[in-house]
């Protein structure tokens, strides 16, 4: 049965899978939904049974019903191989009475690898299908780990450009030499004198900007997103949750049926939106639990049903969270809206109007399926210290915003039984300063490369790959702008007028 896609501010549009993945966002500036959300169809036995690669197939295949099977396995198995440090791609470690959901062994050892490896696939199978002659340029506003995991996705991959601006002084040292030094004759990588949400305001602008796609057009160019708003991203993030599920099953930590809580750590509302569609499929998911940095804007909106970004914007150890304007809570506002565009919309209109909306009562009923709280900088570090003595597990600061807000849970509703999975977003060796900080010791004088040597010995796990290869690496990109001069650089980049 076809799965279509319609967008969230305006359901007379309907397109396919590989359609939606093509254009990235919806017409008036929605994002795209499948009409409705197709069900888990293999039993939890066979799931069990299953490698990733397999798991990510059965998951897929009902969302990206426009794919031969082909085609899928070959965008699966390209993307989940020889790039991850291991064969399970995604394991779970368990650590005081949670399930750690590691989802950072791939290239650039953060949860963004996990759908990021696969996009460059599904898009240039999905501009194949649908007969796109125009190169695709993909224009990405990143806080820091979405830009060097799209690099590190699209460098080299033919028909293809990726032009990337990050947020200056909004992203770690380690992931800003990461991005700088991306290889690929086809990868930009700018510097803006702003913030994460002013990146991708001015992304959102040019995405729009009709007269800058007859431009491109005219020059064999189009544009399309790998921001998590793209549906691209989003499914192949459903397939982790499944995936562990099936796992504490086969271990027999759960009984078949059984429900398990999910915990994540939330910026942009992707990967837990991606939980709650799997929720949705069937998966045994009893708590969605929202977990937030000190820019707590979802905090508050599930306690309150206001959303409302008008505030100080933190700058916190958790920089890959720290965002006022979560793109993909929109779907989930679709949705308990009643699939209602019009209503959508003008919530939206309000979002960008005033900062602020509220949802109605009636919607508010259906989120009783999740759990809000946020940790503040002093818990996050906190978190990690206590893991790190009790257990000798290191967890990064994103992770440890989930860990603490999942004690909170568990004081607050004495839900103590309910096995959870904590999805696991960046390895600490990405946030090494702040990560060796919390565990204590003095380090202002060392390098973030010596830091990363003294946690490898204090966590007794090797450095990553990814760690080693940019020690040495030369700056390749060194493109600076103000937030106005965004749609200025890219013209220059695509060689416009
Ligand atoms: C992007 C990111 C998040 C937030 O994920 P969203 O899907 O945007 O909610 C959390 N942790 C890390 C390390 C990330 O890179």
């Amino acid at each position: 049965m076809e799965l279509w896609y319609t967008g969230t501010r305006d359901t007379a549009e309907r397109v396919t899978a590989s359609q939606a993945i093509l254009r990235g966002l919806a017409n008036d500036g929605g994002l795209y939904v499948p009409t409705e959300l197709p069900k888990l169809t293999v039993p939890v036995d066979e799931l069990a049974k299953m490698s990733y690669q397999e798991t990510a197939y059965e998951v897929m295949r009902q969302f990206l019903t426009d794919f031969t099977e082909e085609e899928l396995r070959y965008c699966i198995n390209s993307a989940y191989d020889g790039k991850f440090d291991t064969e399970e791609i995604a394991p779970l470690a368990a650590a005081d009475g949670a399930y750690y959901l590691e989802l950072f062994h791939g290239a650039t050892i953060a949860f963004k690898d996990m759908a990021l490896s696969i996009l460059p696939y599904l898009m240039t199978t999905a501009a194949k299908k649908n007969q796109v002659k125009n190169d695709i340029v993909i224009l990405t506003a990143t806080s820091g780990d979405t830009g060097k995991a799209a690099l590190a996705g699209f460098a080299d991959v033919p028909g293809t450009k990726i032009i990337v601006f990050y947020p200056k002084n909004g992203v770690s040292p380690i992931q800003e030499k990461q991005m700088v030094t991306q290889k690929g004759d086809n990868t930009y990588v700018v510097g803006i004198h702003g913030n994460f949400d002013q990146a991708q305001t001015g992304v959102k602008q040019m995405f729009s900007d009709a007269a800058l796609a007859k431009e491109m057009d005219a020059a064999g160019f189009q544009f399309s997103s790998a921001n998590s708003i793209n549906i691209g991203r989003l499914v192949p993030q459903i397939v982790y949750y499944v995936y562990a599920y099936a796992k504490l099953y086969a271990e027999g930590v759960i009984k078949k049926d059984e429900k398990i809580n999910v915990v994540v750590p939330t910026g942009n509302f992707g990967n837990i939106l991606a939980a709650f569609y799997a929720k949705n499929m069937g998966l045994p998911i009893a708590k969605l639990i929202c977990a937030s940095n000190e820019n707590k804007v979802l905090y508050d909106f599930f306690s309150t049903g206001a959303y409302d970004k008008n505030r100080e914007f933190m700058l916190t150890s958790s920089p890959s969270m720290d965002i006022l304007i979560s793109s993909n809570l929109e779907r989930l506002i679709y949705r308990i809206a009643g699939d209602d565009a019009e209503k959508n919309a003008a919530m939206m209109q309000e979002l960008t109007a005033k900062g602020r909306y509220e949802i109605t009562g009636e919607m508010r009923a259906q989120l009783s399926d999740f759990y809000g709280n946020y940790a503040g900088e002093a818990e996050t570090a906190e978190t990690i210290r206590a893991l790190y003595e009790k257990t000798g597990y290191v967890i990064d600061p994103h992770t440890a915003v989930a860990s603490c807000v999942y004690q909170k849970y568990k004081n607050d509703t004495k839900d103590t039984e309910t096995k959870t999975v904590i999805a696991s977003t960046a390895s600490p060796f990405k946030f090494t300063r702040s990560v060796m900080d919390a565990i204590g010791g003095s380090h202002a004088e060392k390098t973030d490369f010596e830091l990363c040597d003294e946690l490898s010995a204090a966590a007794n796990v090797a450095v990553p790959r990814a760690v080693e290869e940019i020690r040495e690496a030369p700056v390749r990109h060194d493109t600076f702008c103000e937030t106005e001069e965004m749609p200025a650089v890219v013209k220059h980049i695509l060689g416009l007028a």
